[in-house]
């Protein structure tokens, strides 16, 4: 007899206990990506019998996730700011603590004006997509050095049909000419080259230089303050993620560059995650 539905997703989450830390939302995910079902059609089909074909689909996804693989580059997308991505390896995995940074650059960025936004180190294009979506009178500028993150966030832009989001390839200001933007975020790489986290779970998959940056984790983000007030609009204002404990040097780092206004931001734990400052105006 051919395994139901109900009995795959039993022995998958018994396969995952061992190697990932969330076994039943991985299989989950898995599921609603393999079957094409609803999360509700998931709980009411499990009598049902999938076709050979999606039950060895599904099981070929299960031991990826097994070997260690994250659910969002084997089902190739990843839910960010409410929109539907698509994400690979070429691109770091959006997390949820990023919307922070959406969420404070919007409050920069008033609804009817044609403000220009950078959005430099775009990957999968998660923060430039969210603040086009939610600004349509603004124009969002992402620039990535991987070929490969342009083009899964042109395709993203496309697909969400916003048209007033442009991507360009290049190193960090390298493809902006001369534009000036009343805003630029970040969330560049700022992990310690040699911090042990990048050797272990989901984060070992994805790409090293979007994640760590030199001995300390401050090169991109040094790199980044000391161009930014080129091509910020005078009172323009620059968001930045890092590490918690990056907050202090990160605000010297500001100061040192002529910005004012500085102000820091907390995640849902109460970590500093997120730094804030304009030119002067
Ligand atoms: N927060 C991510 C992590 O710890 C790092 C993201 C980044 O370097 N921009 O995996």
């Amino acid at each position: 007899m051919p395994p139901t539905l109900g009995q795959l997703i039993d022995t998958a989450i018994t396969r995952l206990r061992d190697t990932s830390p969330t076994p039943r939302i991985d299989v989950e995910a898995l599921a609603l990506h393999v079957f094409q079902l609803t999360r509700a059609a998931l709980m009411t089909r499990a009598a049902d019998t999938p076709t050979p074909a999606d039950t060895e689909h599904f099981r070929a996804c299960i031991e990826r996730r097994h070997a260690g693989e994250p659910v969002a580059y084997i089902t190739g997308r990843r839910e960010f700011w409410s929109l539907d991505l698509a994400v690979s390896p070429a691109t770091l995995i959006p997390r949820p603590e990023t919307e922070l940074l959406v969420e404070q650059a919007l409050a920069h960025i008033p609804a009817d004006a044609a403000h220009i936004v950078i959005d430099l180190g775009t990957g999968s294009g998660a923060i430039a997509l969210a603040i086009a979506h939610e600004r349509p009178s603004a124009r969002v500028v992402g620039t990535d050095c991987s070929r490969d993150a342009i083009a899964i966030a042109t395709a993203n832009a496309a697909r969400l049909h916003l048209t007033n989001v442009e991507l360009r390839h290049g190193d960090w200001f390298t493809p902006l000419a001369d534009l000036r933007a009343h805003v630029i975020v970040s969330n560049p790489p700022y992990v310690r080259a040699d911090d042990p986290h990048l050797t272990r779970g989901d984060v070992r998959f994805e790409p090293r230089e979007a994640l760590a940056s030199g001995e300390n984790g401050l090169d991109a983000i040094r790199r980044i303050i000391t161009t930014a007030p080129q091509y910020l609009t005078q009172g323009g204002w620059i968001l930045l993620e890092h590490a918690p404990d990056q907050a202090p040097a990160v605000t010297a780092l500001l100061r040192q560059y002529g910005f004012v206004d500085d102000a820091r931001h907390t995640d849902l734990l109460g970590n500093n995650r997120l730094s804030m400052a304009r030119r002067p105006t």
